[in-house]
């Protein structure tokens, strides 16, 4: 079960919206297992923004040291699918670290379809999902 908050869902969704028609990603923040706060980040990858991210370094730790002044971590990364299901791809699955929380976004034709969480188990071999739990701020 991923929990997260509905300011944070939706501030999310508004971000892969924007970015449409290319890839958006970023970081999810929070305490407990319990997402509250997001940080977008930069996709370096230009060249296939469409179906690719790679996070700039720089925002990711921007986003870390925000995350650490504030008592929180780092629980996992977002990024949105445009016109594509929120189903991991193998790039996905390839580049992710073990127990962090995944969260795809699907936009289809720039707007909201759904998302899903995906967690790394039994150190890369496979993702499972994970149920969302919206919860108030
Ligand atoms: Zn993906």
């Amino acid at each position: 079960m991923v929990k997260i908050v509905r300011s944070a869902y939706e501030g999310i969704i508004k971000h892969a919206e924007s970015g449409y028609p290319n890839e958006v990603c970023g970081v999810l923040i929070g305490k407990d297992e319990e997402i509250t706060n997001f940080k977008e980040c930069r996709n370096l990858n230009q060249e296939r923004a469409r179906d690719r991210y790679e996070l700039d370094d720089r925002s990711f730790n921007e986003a870390d040291n925000w995350a650490r002044s504030n008592g929180m971590d780092i629980l996992g990364i977002y990024h949105s699918h445009p016109d594509h299901a929120s189903e991991y791809s193998e790039f996905d699955r390839q580049r992710a670290w073990p127990y962090w929380i995944y969260m795809i976004f699907s936009i289809n034709s720039g707007k909201y379809n759904d998302a899903r969480a995906w967690i790394l188990k039994d150190f890369g071999s496979h993702f499972e999902e994970e149920k969302i739990e919206l919860i108030s701020d």
